[in-house]
């Protein structure tokens, strides 16, 4: 079964595939470690891993990179407020990100590389493009990327140069327009300015920082080769961003950067776009705080189709649930039979139609309405089910990331208390700002009140004692 996916460059459902024909290299673009994700990246990022396992599901060896933003103005401003280096605030994001991503059950990337780590690879592709005069250092000593070189901007998008509108994510200087020879060019480097504070790097242009842009043409070609598969982000990442890493990599080798291209519509709540102001903007913890576990979460993120926007509701959470509980229930009774040896016909068995509906343009939610169907039926005739039955249904539930396993009930789980969640947080901080004497200090108090940490190359964990 081959999967097909639609390619934004061309609008057509193409297959996806190996171009060296062994692994299937893909990137996408990783998150902004200034805060929590909210629920509307994390459903770009589980639909992402369920592409993935899906491709795995079918056959495909892949290769995952997804990279993480960690200087940009954002997180230099915010590190800034906190009077924290780059480096520890960023951190202390990022460890938070793992472990949301694990509670959803995402499988982490192959590679994950930072931006902070790759400066001067960044550093060498801008170095390429100023080699071929595609970049121009100007007035205010920032390095930008002279568009009108560049025949084939904006064939992604469609858009035409003319209709390229001051940057809606407020990602370039402000004084851009005034430095720039034109209006449309983007920022590749960005010359130091006081507010940046200590976080400034040298390059052969005087002392800055790569713009946002830049990351990922460096870190994907670095990681997947100048041409490689696939390359994927929220559709708001289709213009500009993705734009400019077409003409920065295109630019620089003169090699198609990426054959195709997977953008994923957004998540709405209650009919409205998430923002803060709006006060509409959940993360996973609010969800939990609600009462619902991150499992229901992916099961809501994954269910609408990802080329239309899903619209969030508390309610979606609570049919979420129940429909988990059914296949935990299928799940039981599949065990039960599950030692009657036997075959199934097809690569998937009874289960080939839900993975037909994965594979073809990935339609979880007319796959989960197959799977319903076929539960249904089995659960009438729990005669038919066999060993072979019992491995399809986990091959279908590994390629959405369901886990099915029973709810931890309070009693079984001793809920942490929230001051020692906080003093395991402010441990987790001093020992990233290496105060080892303080994070000794926080230890005792939390195994003094009962309860024991356990770190882990990305975190920790509060068990008790
Ligand atoms: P950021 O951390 O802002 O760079 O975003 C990380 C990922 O989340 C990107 O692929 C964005 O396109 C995606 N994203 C941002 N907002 C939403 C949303 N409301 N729904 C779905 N994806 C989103
Ligand atoms: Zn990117």
């Amino acid at each position: 079964m081959d999967l097909i996916l639609t390619n934004t460059a061309t609008g057509q459902k193409e297959r996806v595939y190996a171009d060296d024909g062994k692994t299937l290299r893909f990137y996408c673009c990783g998150p902004t470690v200034y805060g929590p994700a909210h629920i509307g990246n994390f459903r770009t990022f589980t639909i992402q891993d369920v592409f993935r396992r899906t491709a795995e599901t079918l056959g495909l060896k892949t290769m995952h990179v997804r990279n993480l933003t960690d200087f940009d103005d954002k997180t230099i401003r915010r590190s800034q407020e906190e009077k924290k280096s780059l480096i520890t605030f960023t951190d202390y994001w990022k460890n938070k990100f793992h472990r949301d991503c694990e509670a959803l059950n995402n499988l982490p990337p192959h590679i994950e590389p930072s931006a902070l780590a790759h400066i001067p690879e960044q550093i060498d592709l801008i170095q390429g493009l100023m080699d071929k005069g595609l970049a121009y250092q100007a007035g205010d000593k920032s390095v930008y990327f002279r568009i009108s070189a560049y025949e084939s901007y904006g064939k992604l998008s469609g858009l035409k140069i003319e209709d390229r509108k001051e940057n809606a994510d407020g990602r370039l200087n402000a004084d851009d327009e005034y430095a720039k020879e034109d209006f449309s060019d983007f920022a590749l480097w960005k010359a130091w300015k006081p507010e940046d504070g200590p976080n400034k790097w040298d390059s052969p242009w005087g002392p800055g920082r790569p713009g946002w842009h830049v990351e990922c043409s460096a870190m994907s070609m670095k990681y997947l080769g100048e041409s490689y598969d696939l390359h994927s982000g929220g559709v708001d990442l289709l213009f500009p961003h993705h734009e400019n890493e077409i003409a920065q990599s295109e630019g620089c080798t003169g090699k198609q950067f990426v054959r195709h291209w997977f953008h994923l519509a957004h998540l709405m709540v209650d009919g409205a776009k998430m923002s803060k102001s709006l006060g509409n903007l959940y993360t996973l913890e609010e969800i939990e705080a609600k009462g619902f576990t991150a499992e229901e979460l992916r099961y809501v993120l994954i269910s609408g189709h990802y080329r239309q926007s899903l619209n969030f509701t508390l309610d979606s959470l609570g049919a979420a649930k129940s429909a988990l509980t059914k296949l935990r229930k299928f799940k039981s009774l599949l065990e039960k039979h599950a030692k009657n040896d036997g075959e199934e016909e097809g690569e998937f068995g009874v289960f080939g139609p839900a993975m037909e509906a994965m594979a073809d343009d990935l339609n979880v939610a007319k796959a989960l309405g197959q799977l319903f169907t076929i539960v249904a039926r089995l659960e009438k005739n729990p005669e038919k089910i066999c060993s072979a039955t019992a491995e399809n249904f986990s091959k279908t539930i590994y390629a959405l990331g369901l886990k099915l396993e029973e709810p931890k009930n309070q009693s079984e789980e001793e809920l942490v208390p929230v001051e020692i969640q906080q003093l395991a947080e402010a441990r987790w901080q001093a020992k990233l700002n290496k105060d080892w004497a303080e994070a000794d200090v926080l230890r005792s108090k939390i195994t003094e009140a009962g309860w024991t940490i356990k770190d882990s190359k990305d975190g920790f964990e509060i068990l008790k004692s």
